[in-house]
């Protein structure tokens, strides 16, 4: 068994021991949803301080409101009654490190991990890549202000978003663990 599915395991097996929480209605009792990036540093239940049972987190790289993610938060709304949302983006995301032309270029050369140094990414694994990389949208970010700005627009525009849900957007710093308001995201996340 590889080492971290047996850690995993492992985990999972004390937290079995020790669980009290079966009785959970499905709901979010707290009644809000957070849209964050998936990077191993940020933890929302601990930055947010969730506990079970409180709020939806959707994650996905960058925290972006693909279009994914905006499915997921009109059905936290429509049939399991959030009424707020954030949108967490953060410092130091790997989202700012490559652009879709990078992105394109590397799967196009091979599928393996590729490195970075200071003269950026390169890909250095064995062939064959793939050109499937040019038809996705990777959504990566040039400035998290702006970023955060950009989907809170998406979602607030979106024709299943209803303009009473206040979205309010906010930067994780990883080097402090604070939560640090956009305030023009949260201007163009008002409800009305
Ligand atoms: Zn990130």
């Amino acid at each position: 068994m590889s080492k971290v599915l047996e850690e995993v395991l492992a985990a999972n097996a004390v937290y079995v021991s020790g669980f009290d929480k079966g009785d959970l209605p499905m709901p979010p009792g707290r009644h809000f949803a957070i849209l964050t990036c998936m990077d191993a540093r940020l933890d929302p239940a601990k930055y947010a301080g969730l506990a079970e049972g409180d709020a939806h987190v959707i994650r996905n790289a960058g925290g972006r409101a693909s279009d994914d993610a905006i499915r997921s938060l009109v059905i936290s709304y429509k049939l399991l009654g959030t009424r707020e949302w954030f949108v967490i983006h953060h410092t130091n995301c790997g989202m700012e490190t490559f652009t879709d032309d990078i992105m394109r270029d590397l799967l196009a050369s091979s599928l393996k991990t590729a490195t970075v140094d200071a003269a950026g990414w390169h890909d250095s694994g064995e062939g064959p890549g793939s050109a499937e990389g040019h038809y996705i949208d990777w959504l990566t970010i040039k400035d998290n202000a702006r970023s955060v700005v950009e989907d809170v627009t998406r979602i607030r525009n979106h024709p299943l978003v209803p303009a009473t849900i206040p979205i309010y957007g906010y930067i994780y710093d990883v080097a402090t663990g604070e939560l640090v308001e956009v305030p023009d995201a949260s201007a163009v996340g008002r409800s009305r």
